[in-house]
């Protein structure tokens, strides 16, 4: 039997043992994906046991994405660009680190019928997710991007680091409260929600929505949330009643997994029960 699994620190919430065992099970591949709880200060060792172990192949979630990188043997241009890896891949005594979340956001816009090349996007956060998402998008072709963030310098400083990696699309930074936000939606024609600001539990959820020039968007234009607890964000649901078209959070997660899951076997990737796997998670 062949043991896959995820390194994260907590790790209990993670819907991905639950998404990929389903694949394997649906393939009648025999492999077994496990949750690791790794603290920090043993990150190094448990990667040392997965060449010992013969593990063949880890997710990375937080806080290790960034940390793992030093430890493994190379690491793929996507991963560099996003700065992170979520996906290990051994190839021999090799372990290789790459990025599905960025290609994970396109393939689940692409599934939902968005049209990447020469789109202009904004992009809501200058975390890590905001900053996959842009990476993801100029890779698609995306022709312009505009990043929004609470606090000015933070996009500013990723909009500047990302010009010297990124070909392709125009970036620039603004923030959630400038006057030119009404202006920067008017040219958008899909808004990625990546802040944590919908997140389920969060008291100015409502306000953050209500703080948006929804109005100002093209009739024409997508809105995606990154957030999938709740699944249907104060976001979308604004943006639904204005007519908008929607995706939310639970396509770029299942994507990264089944990209994920393609490099490590090879296999095309079972979504349709990757996804039921999934929404069942949801409901526990
Ligand atoms: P992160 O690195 O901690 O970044 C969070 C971002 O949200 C920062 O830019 C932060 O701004 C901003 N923010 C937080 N609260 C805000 C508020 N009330 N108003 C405005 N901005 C606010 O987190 P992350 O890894 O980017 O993840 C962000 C969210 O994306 C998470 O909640 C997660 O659920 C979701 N996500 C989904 C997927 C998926 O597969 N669907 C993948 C990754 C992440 P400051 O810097 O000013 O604090």
């Amino acid at each position: 039997m062949d043991v896959y699994g995820i390194f994260g620190f907590p790790i209990a919430h993670s819907r991905s043992p639950a998404m990929q065992n389903r694949a394997f099970e649906t393939l009648g591949i025999d492999a077994r994906y496990l949750p690791f709880l790794v603290a920090p200060e043993h990150l190094a060792d448990a990667v040392r046991g997965v060449r010992a172990l013969g593990i063949r192949g880890l997710n990375i979630t937080l806080p290790h994405k960034t940390a793992i990188m030093p430890w493994l043997d190379s690491i793929d241009p996507v991963a560099r660009e996003v700065g992170a890896v979520n996906t290990v891949i051994r190839d021999g005594d090799q372990l290789r680190g790459t990025n599905t979340d960025a290609e994970g956001l396109t393939r689940a816009l692409l599934e939902a019928g968005a049209k990447l090349a020469g789109t202009r996007a904004t992009v809501l956060g200058a975390g890590g997710a905001a900053r996959a998402s842009i990476v993801g998008l100029a890779r698609a072709g995306a022709s312009k991007i505009h990043v929004v963030a609470r606090q000015r310098e933070r996009a500013e400083a990723l909009v500047s680091d990302l010009r010297t990696s990124l070909d392709g699309p125009i970036l620039d930074a603004c923030d959630l409260a400038s006057t030119s936000l009404v202006s920067v939606f008017a040219e958008t024609d899909l808004l990625v929600q990546a802040t944590s600001a919908t997140l389920d539990g969060t008291p100015t959820a409502q306000s953050f929505t209500n703080g948006l020039p929804l109005g100002a968007l093209p009739a024409t234009a997508l809105v995606t949330d990154l957030v999938y607890k709740p699944l249907q964000t104060s976001l979308l649901r604004a943006a639904e009643a204005r007519g908008l078209l929607t995706l939310d959070g639970l396509g770029m997660l299942l994507h990264q997994g089944a990209l994920a899951f393609e490099l490590w076997t090879g296999r095309p990737a079972p979504l349709v029960p990757m996804r039921a796997a999934l929404s069942e998670h949801a409901l526990v």
